[in-house]
């Protein structure tokens, strides 16, 4: 098969020839950070690194890591000293500054990310690349039944979708089904973006609630963003089916970097990562932080380094994912190594001495009764990852079960979180809609949390 590129020439760089190239690049992002930001000159000074003396992507191993908190504290400054909100890592004249946008804002103050010109056009340039992946052309009419919000998967991805060309109908998410399929209806879009939330949410829902079976809408891709899902079995096959055969693509994106840089294919097997020639990344060991190497099979937390970033460059993001990357071909036959989300680093969990993450808790719930909506919330009564089993976990299920039918599930969930995971929860089922959907600094479903009541 014939497979289509949006930039076969980036996309399709051998390795030595990227790292070579990133190489290039990582010299000159460094030199400019240290020079147009006092910040980033006392951070690499303190970490005795010299960004003149830059040989090698070894050498960029010993530079120092960022991460939200430190964002967080570098924009309070500049907002307090420099009456700005982009951090006083900003490498670029504020006025430069053409689009603001934000982290969602659940976990603390938000954080903000400015946008010139040249970062919004690189964005617009990884997102085509993943738009002739999916086999959108310009014209193709596309639904943003998402957010429209200054979060990055809001207002950023619909700027980008229209850079490209596409024919977006921004409908929305927060005027509900009914007006979603309503308007779907009309325009007749090709490919949805959405939420895997909102996506099970109308394949489930749509038909009783506004009368068009979403089976006839002629959508053929739909693209979910914002939560993990799009790469789980049951959760893409549910929307597929209920889309009336349409593919599901996962997406993936990084904070610092030129968002979006990946997305899956009809393979369903990981998300092809597609922006390497200027989103660098690292895998380490969350213990140790330790580089490790990239190769087949490997694990870790994803880092980042958005190479032509010209707002706000943030040098060895932690993203606090953790990641595991393919390098084997694709049967696709796309270029680019493929990652497949495990879990944040921050909600892992140290149970009996063993690391769970609490998506894997969520995959084998969900994959046991249809009662189930799909949404967990592992509960526990301090900060702390070390949790003595039973965990207590609330399972979201749809309304309707009888005594015997919860008392059946519940018992069920145990014996086989049991067998797969090898310890003990204690499930308490709750009613759909009942707990929020919080979502994690990046967009990703939270699935952890601190109670008093755990
Ligand atoms: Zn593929």
């Amino acid at each position: 098969m014939t497979v289509r590129l949006f930039n076969p020439t980036m996309e399709l760089l051998d390795r030595t020839s990227l790292r070579e190239l990133q190489l290039h690049k990582l010299k000159k992002l460094v030199v400019r950070v240290y020079e147009h930001s006092p910040y980033y000159q006392a951070k690499f000074d303190a970490a005795g690194v010299n960004p003149y003396q830059l040989k090698s992507l070894d050498d960029y191993r010993h530079y120092p890591f960022f991460d939200k908190d430190e964002e967080r504290i570098s924009q309070e400054r500049s907002k307090a000293e420099l009456g700005h909100p982009f951090g006083m890592h900003i490498t670029c004249d504020p006025r430069l500054v053409n689009r603001i946008s934000s982290s969602s804002g659940t976990t603390g103050s938000p954080t903000f990310s400015g946008f010139t010109r040249l970062d919004r056009e690189l964005a617009a340039e990884n997102c085509a690349r993943g738009m002739v992946r999916m086999g959108i052309d310009p014209g193709d009419v596309v639904l943003h039944a998402s957010v429209i919000s200054m979060w990055i998967a809001g207002m950023p991805a619909i700027d980008s979708m229209m850079a490209y060309g596409a024919c977006v109908v921004p409908v929305g998410a927060l005027s509900g089904v009914e007006r979603v399929a309503q308007i779907a209806n009309e325009v007749k879009p090709k490919m949805m973006r959405t939420t895997v939330s909102f996506a099970r949410h109308m394949a489930r829902t749509m038909l009783e609630k506004s009368g068009i079976d979403p089976r006839t809408l002629g959508i053929q891709k739909v693209v979910v963003t914002g939560e993990p899902g799009g790469s789980i079995k049951d959760i893409y096959s549910e929307i597929e089916a209920g889309f009336g055969g349409a593919l599901c693509y996962d997406n993936m994106g990084a904070t610092g970097c030129h968002s979006p840089t990946g997305i899956s294919c009809e393979e369903h097997a990981g998300i092809h990562f597609y922006a390497e020639d200027n989103a660098y990344f690292e895998i380490v060991d969350p213990k140790t932080m330790t580089p490790l190497p990239i190769e087949d099979g490997v694990e870790g937390e994803i880092i980042f380094t958005g190479l032509e970033r010209e707002c706000g460059p943030l040098l060895r993001w932690r993203d606090k994912d953790i990641i595991k990357v393919t390098t084997t071909p694709c049967a696709c036959g796309r270029p680019g190594v493929r990652m497949q989300f495990k879990g944040r680093v921050d909600d892992m969990l140290l149970v009996k001495g063993v690391n769970v993450f609490p998506n894997a808790v969520r995959d084998v719930i969900n994959s046991l009764s249809a009662l189930t909506t799909g949404n967990i919330r592992i509960q526990k009564d301090h900060d702390e990852a070390v949790v003595e089993p039973p965990v207590k976990v609330l399972v979201e299920i749809h309304p309707g079960a009888s005594d015997a039918e919860r008392a059946d599930l519940t018992q069920h969930i145990v014996n086989q979180v049991h067998h797969h995971l090898r310890f003990r929860i204690r499930p308490v089922l709750v009613d759909a809609d009942q707990f929020e959907i919080k979502s994690g600094a990046t967009g990703k479903m939270q699935l952890v949390e601190v109670s008093k009541n755990a």
